[in-house]
Order: C-alpha cells, then sequence, then structure tokens
C-alpha cells in the first residue's frame, strides 16, 4: 500500500482545486453547493481510479484465471481492505460490499429470524432508509415497531432507550448521525445499554463516516451501515459492516453468482460472508473509486477538515439565529456540518427555487425522514449541508440570497 502523504495544514483553494465540478457557474453564477448531505462531488482522485480501472485493468472479478480478472480482483479486495481499516473493522472478510447504504440495511433487516411480537426498537429521526425495511417486517412477519423519542436538538435519551427494550426486542437500530439535524448519536452509551439486555445494535453511519472518525470495534457495534457518494466516493455502493458472528448467522440476501458454494438440481449451499452477501457481479468500479475517496479523505488533515466545517457551520447557525423569521432546528452540541430550517411564512420548496436562482444549492422537503418531521411539527424545511470544499464566504452568499428569498416571497 503506498501510504498517502499526510497534509498538515487545511487550505480550501487547494482541496477546491481537485474537484472539478466547483469550476462550473449555475444560472451564470459560481455554484455553492451545500446539498452535500444529499450528494457530495468528487475529487479528481475518484475520478482517475474510475477512469483508470476502465482504460487499463478491468475484467469481472474472481473468476477470472488471467491477467486483467486477477489484477481487477486485487484492486476490489483491496478496496475492501480500505474501508475495514477505514471504520477499523477487525478484517476485511467483515465488509460486504452493496450497492447503497439503503441496501445494506436492507440485508440485515431481510436476515433477521422475526417472530409476529418481536420488536425492533428505531428512533424518530431515522432516515427512511433505516425505517422502511422495519416495516416491512411489521408488514410481513408481524414485528412490533418501537420507537424513542428524541429532545428538540435530536438527542436520545438513554433511559428512554432502556425502558423500550425487553425481552422481544431483536435489534436497536439508530442513526449514527441524523441527516437533517445533523446531530451525532452518542451511540456507545446507548450500545452498552442495549447489549446489557442481550440486544444487538445496527446504526446507520451514512453522515456519521463524512464528520469524525468511526471505530467500529471501539464501539462495540453489532452492524453497521454507509454508502459512497456522501463521503466524496461514486453512487452505487455501500458498505455493511458485521461482527463475524453476526453475518455468519445471517443468511443470503439475494441469490446468484458468487454468493455459493455447490449448486445442485435439489440442494444449495452458500459462500461464507462477505460473499454471501455478494450475488451477482459486484459494483467492481464503484469499490475501486470508494477505495481512492476513503484514501483521498484520509490523506487530508481530518482534524482541519473538522475545524473547517465546524467554523462554517457556526457561522451559518450564527446567522439564521440572528434572524427573527427563521427557526432552526437541531442545536444539540455535538452536530455536524448540516443546518436544518424554517422561513416563516415559505414553503421550503420556494426557498430552494430562489436560492438556486442564484447559484446557492440547498434542499428542501423531508428530507427522507418523515417521521422526524412529524415529531417537529413541520411538513418539510429547507437544509444547507456542507462539505470540506465549502468556502466559509459561501455562508455569506447563502444567507444574502436567504434575505433575497425572504424579500421576494413575502
Ligand atoms: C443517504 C442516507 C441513507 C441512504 O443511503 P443511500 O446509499 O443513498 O441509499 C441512509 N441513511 C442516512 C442517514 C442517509 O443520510
Amino acid at each position: 500500500m503506498n501510504a498517502p502523504l499526510i497534509k498538515r495544514s487545511f487550505d480550501v483553494e487547494a482541496v477546491r482545486a481537485q474537484f472539478p465540478i466547483l469550476e462550473r457557474t449555475v444560472h451564470g453564477r459560481p455554484l455553492v453547493y451545500l446539498d452535500n448531505a444529499a450528494s457530495a462531488q468528487k475529487p479528481e482522485a475518484v475520478i482517475e481510479a474510475m477512469a483508470g480501472a476502465m482504460r487499463g485493468a478491468y475484467a469481472n472479478v474472481h473468476r477470472g484465471l488471467h491477467a486483467l480478472a486477477n489484477e481487477t480482483t486485487d484492486a476490489f479486495e483491496g478496496a475492501r481492505s480500505t474501508v475495514a481499516r477505514f471504520i477499523n473493522a477487525p478484517s476485511p472478510q467483515t465488509i460486504v460490499f452493496t450497492k447503497s447504504g439503503t441496501h445494506a440495511i436492507n440485508i440485515v433487516a431481510a436476515g433477521l429470524d422475526i417472530q409476529p411480537g418481536d420488536e425492533i426498537v428505531l428512533s424518530v429521526m431515522e432516515h427512511h432508509s433505516n425505517i422502511v425495511p422495519w416495516h416491512f417486517l411489521r408488514e410481513r412477519k408481524g414485528a412490533v415497531l418501537k420507537w424513542v423519542d428524541i429532545d428538540d436538538d435530536g438527542v436520545i435519551d438513554p433511559g428512554a432507550l432502556d425502558d423500550l427494550m425487553g425481552p422481544r426486542t431483536k435489534l436497536v437500530t439508530l442513526s449514527h448521525m441524523s441527516n437533517v439535524l445533523g446531530v451525532k448519536t452518542r451511540a456507545d452509551e446507548l450500545i452498552r445499554l442495549a447489549h446489557g439486555k442481550g440486544v444487538p445494535v445496527l446504526l446507520d453511519g451514512c453522515q456519521r463516516v463524512v464528520h469524525g472518525h468511526v471505530d467500529v470495534q471501539a464501539l462495540d457495534v453489532d452492524f453497521y451501515a454507509f454508502t459512497g457518494h456522501k463521503i466524496y466516493g461514486p453512487t452505487g455502493i455501500g458498505i455493511l459492516y458485521g461482527k463475524p458472528e453476526r453475518l455468519a448467522a445471517l443468511p443470503p440476501f439475494e441469490g446468484g453468482g458468487e454468493m455459493i458454494d455447490i449448486v445442485e438440481r435439489e440442494r444449495v449451499t452458500y459462500n461464507e460472508p462477505p460473499h454471501r452477501f455478494e450475488a451477482g457481479t459486484p459494483p467492481i468500479l464503484e469499490a475501486i473509486g470508494l477505495k481512492a475517496a476513503i484514501d483521498w479523505f484520509t490523506g487530508q488533515d481530518r482534524g482541519a477538515i473538522e475545524a473547517h466545517e465546524a467554523a462554517i457551520r457556526d457561522r451559518a447557525m450564527a446567522a439564521l439565529r440572528g434572524l427573527n423569521w427563521v427557526t432552526l432546528h437541531g442545536q444539540a452540541a455535538d452536530k455536524g456540518a448540516i443546518v436544518a430550517f424554517s422561513v416563516e411564512g415559505a414553503h421550503p420548496h420556494d426557498i430552494a427555487q430562489i436560492l438556486d436562482r442564484q447559484g446557492v444549492a440547498v434542499r428542501a422537503g423531508h428530507h427522507c425522514a418523515q417521521p422526524l418531521m412529524q415529531r417537529l411539527g413541520v411538513t418539510a424545511t429547507a437544509r444547507a449541508s456542507f462539505a470540506c470544499y465549502n468556502r466559509i464566504e459561501e455562508v455569506d452568499v447563502f444567507i444574502e440570497a436567504l434575505h433575497k428569498a425572504r424579500k421576494l416571497l413575502s
């Protein structure tokens, strides 16, 4: 492995120079991309890794006895090792390549042994990807969903979680960082409580891996799901981490090539994890792209990135707090660079459209978190979400655009 050089200081312009898309304009204005929690832009290193593989070393993986198949297999399995190191998984065999964060959670949900009356505990601030697979278990197998509430900032009360777990609880599944409120879940304490009752825990880390260090062994978490496209990698790839004994106990999700051991007319046996969960040709180029993204990201000074993003978030929150026509949702102390807000008398969709005319990309809607919207007493919010390549000055462009929107809409 050629380890990337560690950069000791953070230079946002040097980072931006590596993201070609940031040079473009929209509606004649410089692009201010504040929709990173929906999907992040890609650095040249990722674009080149994927294009380079297609140009120079590409074939299907695992089944080949020729040079290109072996080179591609090495690259693909190398990506698995990189992902394992990234979240401090005990071995590459605990890392399953999926097609998305959503797919990763569905693999766990479909594999649990659920009898009518068994319970799944989840929070009200989950992404639909960490809700609907459990609804499937409710509809199809008679599972009972138990919802743990949050306070107004998105913080889960450990006592409330503890009270919800009982002898029928099969799994606790929680967001490790909310895609709406940005709050980071204090997972270690919640996991200890669940394990005290013999209940395994899944964390949805789609947002968290981008905004902080994740160590699945220190967390002692049973399953961890995340996605490639929010961490500067490609779409079409996600990760499911599972403790070896948890993955071993999970039946396959899809059937096809690669996931089998022996196939006969009246009998089939399955491969060991992780391949058991990777039916068909896996996302090869996407895995190579994800490896490049993680190498790129971990090659930056991550402490400096965190400080930079915190400064941007604080500037945005301070500015929004100063506007008596804006409501901020989620002001927890431990929060990533995501700011959800409502503007008095204006629909978030109208706000987003007017911001777009000024080059500012934000998201508006329910953010795939309708139960959270109900909890907040709104139908939708606007959301600005920041990445390492955002300039602090872009906050001011955003706030100025918001003033214009307010004027136009009132
Ligand atoms: C984006 C996101 C997902 C879904 O991930 P995909 O790879 O887009 O399917 C799930 N949970 C959270 C918290 C997310 O932000």
